[in-house]
């Protein structure tokens, strides 16, 4: 048998052998065979990135290049990201079996991301205070905090690096990010690309490994000034606390457990395809899944149907078919997972109308059928803990009140989906709706113009949009005394 194929971290504009020797298999979830190794990283080789992004940072060819420059790069990887994307979507499809298809569409945005922020590059800038007297000029700097490190899940690889990198490099910083150990391929295919934009070496740095071997160290480094992470609202928190002791800043994109809402007035035939996309693409592995699916008694019925119907028909298999609809789960753990929590939502009361079982798809790979519960009650667990896979409870409710009663009574915020017509109760609902996203008769819109915040235990800080700009600057305050007058009273505060 061939050996497989072997990638080492990227470093400083070069490919770097583990400081261990170590390299670990990534398995292709499809087929359940592993198809590549990567290498294993420890503290010593994230230590010597940080060193390399920390050279960088302050090397006059990224730190003296104009902010327009800045995003002329941003630009240019932008495009090169756009020529390469049927080689970086299949290569995300091999690492986490989701479909060809939707990999294909994320690739094909995902060049917008460097867009966006190549224009906001050269304004991003400071402002001059009226102070109280003439003499005194002050005005503020907003400035790069230094070297960020970026940690990232496996469900969307590039696009959920894609949204730290582009902003953190908008903004001067330089970066190591640590990808999931389940998919590093995509980004180690990425790599090269930095360069060839024109970043100088050092700028973007590529550590692979397991969390608590690459990532923790990561996140404790001594020069490391940010850290940007998505993943599960519990390594989030560790990652916070050690943010918190280190007393530097942490965005977190975690994780959610989503209210899809449907009143009776809405198109009912739209919004059922609404709860399919909401928990049945991307197998329901996506931060955004709307499990939760709560429709007004009078139209419970219908929507159960259409919902139900349409499920036990999805064509699961191969993610590289076009024709496929779901495939894989991304992992055999998340299948086990999966399975567990169908198992508890049983013993707990609810019933599986549909699926609750791994279909015959031919494959050896990481298969679950969608799966609709009824007979739950938001208490339960499989109604309270991100479950992460293609499992929808549908809830009926009586009232707008009861609804949001329902929506809100979750330790999550990350978003919500709302059916109406009725635009006074999109309002109300948007209003009082405790998540970061809400959507109104459309279900996992994305932009990177529009930001993107878990509320609650779903996150910390903002993504997307020209606020994420802040999370990777800091303000100086610079005071010049313009007065010829000689030094007044030193006992006195100046203002
Ligand atoms: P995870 O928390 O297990 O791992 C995420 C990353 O953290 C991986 O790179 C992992 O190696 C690393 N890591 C693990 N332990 C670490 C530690 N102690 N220190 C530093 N790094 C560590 O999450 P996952 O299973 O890869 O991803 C799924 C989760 O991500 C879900 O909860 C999902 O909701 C969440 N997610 C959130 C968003 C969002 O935007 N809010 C988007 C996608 C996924």
């Amino acid at each position: 048998m061939n050996p497989l194929p072997r990638h080492d971290h990227y470093i400083a504009g070069e490919w770097t052998a583990p400081v261990d020797g170590g390299y670990f298999a990534s398995v292709n979830p499809a087929t359940a065979e592993p198809w590549y190794e990567a290498a294993r990283g420890t503290a010593p080789d994230v230590d010597r990135a940080v060193r390399a992004a920390r050279t960088a940072f302050e090397d006059p060819r990224w730190r003296d290049l104009s902010q327009t420059r800045r995003g002329r790069l941003l630009r240019n990887l932008g495009d090169l990201i756009g020529e390469h994307a049927e080689r970086l979507a299949r290569t995300e499809t091999l690492d986490n079996g989701k479909l060809l298809r939707e990999m294909r569409a994320q690739l094909a945005g995902l060049p917008e991301y460097f867009y966006y922020y190549a224009g906001l590059a050269d304004k991003i800038q400071g402002e001059v205070i009226p102070g109280a007297s003439r003499e005194l000029l002050n005005y503020t700097l907003r400035e790069p905090v230094g070297v960020v490190g970026a940690i990232t899940p496996w469900n969307s690889p590039l696009l959920l690096t894609a949204t730290k990198l582009a902003p953190a490099l908008a903004a001067g910083n330089t970066v190591v990010v640590k990808p999931s150990e389940h998919t590093s391929a995509s980004l180690l295919a990425l790599a090269p690309l930095f360069e060839e934009a024109g970043f100088p070496p050092g700028v973007v740095n590529v550590v692979t490994g397991y969390g608590t071997e690459a990532g923790a160290p990561l996140t404790e480094h001594e020069a490391v000034a940010k850290v940007t992470f998505t993943g599960s609202s519990g390594t989030g928190r560790r990652i916070a606390r050690t943010c918190a002791d280190r007393l530097i800043g942490c965005t977190l994109e975690l994780g959610g457990k989503s209210p899809n809402i449907i009143f009776p007035d809405a198109d009912l035939g739209s919004a059922a395809m609404g709860v399919i996309a909401g928990i049945f693409a991307a197998a329901g592995q996506t931060c955004v899944a709307g499990s939760r699916v709560l429709v007004h008694r009078e139209a419970y019925d219908e929507v159960l149907e259409r919902v139900t119907t349409r499920a036990a028909t999805i064509r699961v298999g191969d993610p590289l078919e076009e024709t496929t609809e779901l495939g894989p789960l991304a992992l055999a753990e998340q299948l086990e997972k999966v399975e567990s929590y169908v198992e508890l939502g049983q013993a707990e009361g609810g019933k599986v109308v549909c699926g609750g079982r791994r279909p015959d798809t031919g494959l050896d790979g990481y298969f679950y059928s969608p799966t609709v519960f009824t007979g739950t009650d938001n208490g339960m667990r499989i109604c309270q803990e991100e479950i992460f896979g293609p499992v929808a409870t549908v809830m009926p409710f009586g009232s707008e009140e009861e609804a949001l009663a329902i929506a809100n009574d979750s330790a999550y915020g990350l978003a919500a989906g709302v059916w109406t017509r009725d635009v006074n109760r999109v309002h109300r609902m948007a209003g009082r709706l405790e998540a970061g996203t809400v959507w109104t008769n459309t279900y996992r819109s994305m932009s990177p113009m529009s930001p993107r915040a878990g509320f609650k235990t779903s996150g910390m800080g903002t993504e997307h949009g020209t606020e994420v700009i802040r999370e990777y600057t800091r303000l100086k305050s610079v005071w010049i005394n313009t007065s010829e007058e000689p030094a007044g009273d030193p006992f006195i505060l100046r203002s």
